[in-house]
């Protein structure tokens, strides 16, 4: 840009790896393409869910970096995750020589319209579908396609800097992350959108947040399902969801106790086994659900259980729950 940078920013929610995708990023970048550059991640001090906004910045070796703003006008957006437009407004500053790379199963012209996108090239990856497939994490297959859209950052240097921050701790690890780059530098969708009045152009702005430092509740407590910034959290999910199963539900309570998200919603009614008055457990709200799944490891009764949520039947993501029938 007129500054000198090729600039990257990353659009995420906390859990999903956007800071250390941008964190290897610069340093491939840096440590082994011989640019200069920068990253640093903007995100909130609270649990996982809020938003994340990840930013790198190359320039050549001979130019000084002194820049440490966000990038308002990226030559590349990444969005980790395609729901995260329903509340962020992710597609601001990008332009008609924009590219974007989305972690979505939508073709490119879905993805425009599913993005409002003004325009530039989109590049769909299925991150979440390669990361179940290859045990892996879709941050990733992120960077294969982002390396592969830019058009000047070298795989090799990308995937020598994963295996060195898996080293020899995550041995493990390195083959099907090497392989889950590969994928994203391959397997992606692109199409070029030229701007046709569609939808319109969105510049950068920075909107207050609703609740700070002078209005936090103590203890940087939540007081509600989601956190401070909004209530679907359901972008957070790595394609794991929990279903719950209603005939086997004891209504022990365990898993009320163990969600760090409120996701549990009960009422008042007569136990069945008991004949009782007492507290049902009724459903789980998917919106404030970010799949951690420790509500299925803490059920004893198997009420809870994990699934692949594209495999899971919509009516129980409807419901909340399913009688035993559904899977
Ligand atoms: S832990 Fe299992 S059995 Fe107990 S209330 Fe939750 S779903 Fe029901
Ligand atoms: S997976 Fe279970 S414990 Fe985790 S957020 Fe969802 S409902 Fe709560």
């Amino acid at each position: 840009n007129g500054a000198g940078f090729y600039e990257i920013r990353m659009e995420s929610i906390g859990g999903l790896g956007a800071n250390l995708a941008g964190k290897v990023l610069a340093e491939a970048g840096v440590l082994n393409m011989g640019f200069n550059g920068s990253n640093f991640s903007s995100y909130g001090s609270e649990k996982k869910g809020s938003p994340v906004k990840a930013f790198i910045r190359f320039c050549s070796p001979d130019m000084e970096v002194r820049e440490n703003s966000p990038v308002t006008e990226p030559h590349l957006l990444a969005i980790f995750h395609e729901n995260l437009s329903k509340n962020i407004p992710v597609t601001q500053g990008v332009g008609p020589d924009g590219i974007v790379v989305i972690n979505t199963s939508k073709s490119p012209d879905e993805a425009r319209d599913f993005l409002k996108l003004h325009a530039g090239t989109i590049y769909c990856i299925n991150a979440l579908k390669i990361a179940i497939e290859e045990k892996t994490r879709i941050n990733t297959a992120l960077l294969g396609t982002i390396c592969k859209a830019s058009g000047f950052l070298d795989p090799d240097a990308i995937k020598d800097m994963i295996t060195k921050n898996l080293g020899k701790k995550y041995a493990s690890l390195i083959a099907p992350n090497l392989k889950t780059f590969d994928r994203g530098y391959n397997e992606y969708v692109l199409k070029k959108f030229k701007p046709d009045n569609k939808y319109p152009y969105i510049p950068f702005t920075r909107d207050g947040q609703k609740i700070g430092y002078f209005n936090q509740p103590m203890g940087g407590v939540i007081p509600s399902g989601g956190n401070s910034i909004f209530k679907d959290i359901s972008a957070s999910r790595e394609g794991w969801i929990p279903v719950l199963d209603i005939s086997k539900c004891t209504n022990c309570g365990e898993c009320d106790i163990t969600c760090p998200d409120y996701s549990f919603v009960w009422e008042d009614g007569i136990d069945p086994k008991k004949g009782k008055l007492a507290r049902i457990l009724k459903r789980i709200v998917y919106e404030h659900c970010k799949g951690c799944l420790r509500c299925v490891e803490i059920c004893k009764f198997e009420a809870l259980t994990t699934h692949k949520e594209f495999e899971v039947d919509k009516t129980i993501l409807e419901k909340g729950f399913t009688d035993g029938s559904k899977k």
